[in-house]
């Protein structure tokens, strides 16, 4: 019989085809704010500083198939470094799947719209500034810590 669960609940991230994996990423878009590291502890923390690629009101990157050739350290996300990079934000779909849990009901594959995750002000729609606008030495003054904010169920995981 086949399983009436949805496809993020029953494959492992390495088990899902292309269209599944790039399904699972919620538009939040903040993987794409510029991060600094503590040299000393290697801890990570955001900035609202946006790559120069990222359209801040959609949360789209706004070249993705030729992101490389203006953005060449850009990550393509892959079922590994789930599991190594600390810093995915705990509203993350790859990183909440990869840690067991399940989506939330503004993703939009559980609300079948992508405007949710804006809608849930879990996205960085309207909070970013873009790197075009502020030099390297500033962007610890855009530290910020609400693309870490940790969800609990009050958010509304799906039952
Ligand atoms: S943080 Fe995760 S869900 Fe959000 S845009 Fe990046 S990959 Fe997609
Ligand atoms: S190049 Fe595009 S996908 Fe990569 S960090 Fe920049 S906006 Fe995000």
């Amino acid at each position: 019989m086949m399983s009436t669960e949805p496809y993020w609940k029953t494959k492992s991230l390495a088990e899902m085809t292309t269209v599944e994996w790039e399904n699972l990423c919620d538009g939040c878009g903040l993987c794409c704010l510029n991060k600094l590291e503590d040299w000393e502890s290697g801890e990570v923390f955001f900035t609202s500083v946006a790559c120069t690629l990222l359209d801040g009101e959609t949360c789209q990157c706004k070249d993705y198939p030729n992101r490389k050739a203006t953005v060449p350290d850009c990550i393509q996300l892959t079922p590994d470094q789930v599991e190594t990079l600390s810093w995915l934000p705990p509203s993350c779909g790859y990183r909440l799947v990869h840690e067991g849990h399940d989506l939330y009901w503004w993703h939009p594959l559980v609300s079948g719209d992508p405007d949710t995750v804006h809608q849930a002000g879990i996205s960085a729609k309207g909070r970013t500034v873009s790197e075009d606008d502020v030099s390297v030495d500033e962007f610890e003054d855009y530290l910020c810590d609400w693309p870490l904010t940790v969800l609990d169920d009050s958010a509304g995981h799906t039952p």
